[in-house]
């Protein structure tokens, strides 16, 4: 009996107790890193010559040697044994949202056929996983190509169970990228390049800039057994139909409110694995909506930071079985709640300690912040497209522009502060600026000496946002592969800090002191880019006409909004800063629109089902039941007296009746309409046919069975409903 199933199902989600954890006797920072090859395990394990070989390669990006990999294998191969590791697996990161892995053991036979363990330096550098079935995007047809994975030493190894997991780039054998690393770590590069050439102007000892990233990861829990009972939950990621609950949100009582005791438990394994794994966990607390969680890191270096979120995702997914959960990681997993993003904190930092998007104390270091905030300002103005097409997905457009999650238009919070300063850039009224300000900020910019950037002036509704001495770019989905992100900002910023070192070495060249050439350029990017600058409501209609205005790209379609990735800009940015080419941002997009049709292909499938084999069986036999009922009625009470008493159910026979009938022509028409999209060859011409006449029908058939949801006998509903599935007890 279904109905037993569910009530079941809810009954035993409702008495679980919490599985109290055994926390270590040392403290964190005794067992941080405690499965990972860091460099004081590279110290106790590898020869001191090839420590300091290995340990200036991976500081100076240089490349690394047959013979130092070989010893640097066999280093990492005795700790591995030592740590009671048996395989080991290169580890990597393909265009789909997790990682990917193949375990071999350390067992080879030797000539006389003993078994020996063994890693040698060539299986470290270099794979080639069977790895055919990945996306490619025709890059990598099994005809023409081999792909291989390749060792990023940048990226300490680490274990995982009885695992060695080796962090590599994915690559075709004829060169292009295949995963999310490889760009991420040319993008790191550029940035790298670019800024340095800047800040010789400030600083000419500057030798390396780093860009760091502190992510935020959101997330929803659900029961095990509720999750199990949701075939839409566990197929799909979310939810794609339920009535709201009475109470969800409304209340504003979950936010940084205690957090429940089955929960607790559960990010205290989190937090302890993850440490040992040496990802920095640092806070974790309750979000917004009922059974939404986060938890943020210390920020690291972004490479880092990136491998350390994917690996994060996957200790909770596996944390959470223990405690009888399932973590949500879809961007929209309910309807009418907050949806789940990833905040990516990002910031640039140079070799000897200067965090370049921090205010300083004295005018050379406020002109170099002004000069870095201004150069991201108008990257992220010239490229505002590529960088909603960089966070966009299936997923993440449900949680985009909904319930308190930014818009799908890309713009700059800067505070008022901060404003001021830049609007005042290059104007004639700077010498009479400092009298005027009130602020307390002395806004005599070729003096700049002290800026006080408040940052509690902060506004939730931007997607991307200064916060004080970082931007917060918070379109990120929460199922994101942050490298998307990085990749797309650190490129377009390292392309236009070497457009302004161009721009400012030709005036100097004219014989222009250079402070005011620096702050005339500066002057002219805010009047071209302060157009992405907007500090009011994100959420509302207003500013979605305004933007459009200014020119900012209001695409909402993702299948068109990835085409930014193919603009004429977009291909010469990613070029002329060595990130991807032509061919790669081609090969990437058949698989970005082959995804898309895919989830929502699969989305519609789902739908089509429950709809037809749970929705409409279930109401037609509550229909029956009233029928039946008023059948009575009107045989026991004369025709008046029924009339009066069976009135309204009447309606209710009818209101059922025009829902299953309506359901059914949706489902037929979807699932006609996927039909005809079938049939288009052309990916993109595929994609924006789900979009525009298959997606459409999951409102319409939802609209009706959240409506029967509410009117069907309880007990007789075979699907845990949204206030079942959203409240942990
Ligand atoms: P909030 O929720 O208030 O935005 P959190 O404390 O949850 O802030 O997260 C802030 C994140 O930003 C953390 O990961 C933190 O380490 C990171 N962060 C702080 N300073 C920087 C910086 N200069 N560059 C990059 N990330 C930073
Ligand atoms: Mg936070």
């Amino acid at each position: 009996m279904p109905t037993s199933l569910r009530f079941r199902v809810i009954e035993n989600a409702f008495l679980k107790r919490p599985v109290e954890v055994k926390v270590p006797n040392e403290r964190p920072s005794e067992y941080f890193g405690k499965y990972v090859f860091n460099r004081a395990k590279m110290q106790q394990f590898l020869p001191q010559d090839i420590y300091e070989k290995l340990t200036n390669s991976i500081d100076n990006n240089l490349p690394i040697s047959r013979d130092i990999a070989d010893a640097v294998a066999d280093g990492m191969k005795k700790w591995a044994i030592s740590m009671g590791a048996t395989h080991y697996t290169h580890w990597f990161h393909p265009l789909t949202e997790g990682t990917a892995e193949k375990h071999d053991a350390f067992v080879e036979l030797d000539k006389d056929g003993n078994m020996i363990e063994r890693l040698s330096g060539k299986l470290l550098i270099q794979q080639e996983p069977d790895a055919s079935s990945f996306p490619n995007g025709g890059i990598r047809n099994t005809f023409e190509a081999r792909g291989y994975s390749a060792w990023d030493p940048s990226s300490p190894a680490f274990i995982v169970d009885d695992t060695l997991c080796i962090p590599t780039v994915f690559i075709a054998y004829t060169g292009e990228s295949l995963d999310y690393k490889a760009p991420l770590l040319k993008a790191l590069h550029a940035v790298d390049k670019a800024a340095v050439e800047v800040c010789k102007y400030f600083n000419p000892e500057v030798k390396k800039v780093i860009a760091y990233l502190g992510w935020e990861q959101e997330f929803f829990l659900v029961d095990e057994g509720l999750y199990a009972a949701r075939p839409d939950l566990l197929l799909t990621g979310r939810t794609l139909m339920g009535h709201e609950s009475s109470k969800n949100q409304q209340l504003d009582d979950h936010y940084f409110g205690a957090i429940p005791s089955r929960v607790i438990e559960f990010m205290k394994e989190v937090e302890i694995e993850c440490l040992k794994l040496g990802i920095p966990l640092k806070t974790r607390h309750n979000e917004a909506a009922p059974n939404q969680f986060e938890f943020a890191p210390i920020f690291e270096e972004c490479n880092l930071a990136n491998d350390h979120n994917l690996l994060m995702m996957a200790t909770m997914r596996k944390v959470a079985r223990n405690h009888g959960f399932r973590v949500l990681l879809h961007e929209k997993p309910f309807k009418g709640v907050n949806g789940s993003g990833k905040h990516n904190n990002w910031s640039l930092g140079t070799d000897n300690g200067i965090m370049l998007m921090s205010p300083g104390k004295t005018k050379n270091e406020n002109l170099r912040f002004i000069t870095f905030i201004v150069n991201v300002i108008k990257a992220v103005h010239k490229y505002n497209g590529l960088l909603k097409a960089s966070i966009s997905s299936a997923t993440n457009a449900h949680r985009l522009g909904a319930a308190e999650a930014p818009p799908a238009i890309i713009s700059i919070f800067l505070g008022s502060h901060l404003t001021q300063v830049l609007q005042h850039i290059g104007s004639e009224e700077l010498d009479n600026l400092e009298a005027s300000s009130k602020q307390g900020i002395n806004l005599d910019i070729p003096q700049i000496p002290e800026l006080l950037i408040d940052n509690t002036d902060r506004n939730r509704t931007s997607p991307f946002a200064f916060t004080g001495n970082r931007f917060e770019f918070r379109a990120i989905g929460a199922e994101a592969n942050c490298a998307s992100a990085m990749i797309a900002l650190n490129s377009a910023v390292a392309k236009q800090l070497s457009d302004f070192k161009r721009d400012v070495d030709e005036k100097t060249a004219m014989g222009i002191d250079q402070q005011k050439a620096i702050l005339s350029v500066l002057g002219e990017y805010v009047k071209e880019s302060m157009d992405i600058c907007f500090d009011g409501n994100g959420y509302s209609d207003e500013w979605k006409e305004e933007a459009a205005r200014r020119g900012l790209d209001c695409e909402t379609s993702v299948p068109l909004i990835f085409d930014n990735y193919l603009t004429d800009e977009t291909i010469n940015m990613f070029s002329a800063t060595g990130v991807m080419s032509k061919k790669e941002l081609e090969a990437r997009n058949e698989v970005k629109w082959e995804t898309y049709t895919k989830k929502i292909q699969i989305e519609a499938r789902v739908l089509g089902d429950l709809a037809k084999n749970h929705v409409i069986p279930t109401s037609t036999k509550y229909q029956s039941e009233l029928i039946e009922n008023a059948y009575k009625l009107k045989l026991l009470f004369s025709a008046d007296k029924a009339e009066k008493l069976c009135g309204k159910e009447l309606d209710t026979i009818e209101d059922i009746g025009t829902r299953i009938e309506a359901i059914k022509t949706y489902v037929d028409d979807m699932i006609a309409a996927r039909k005809e999209a079938n049939k288009i060859e052309d990916m993109r011409e595929r994609a924006i046919a789900y979009h525009d006449t298959v997606a459409p029908y999951f409102q319409k058939i939802r609209a009706n069975i959240d409506r029967l949801e509410l009117v069907v006998d309880d007990k007789m509903w075979t699907l845990p409903k949204y206030r079942e599935l959203l409240f942990i007890r």
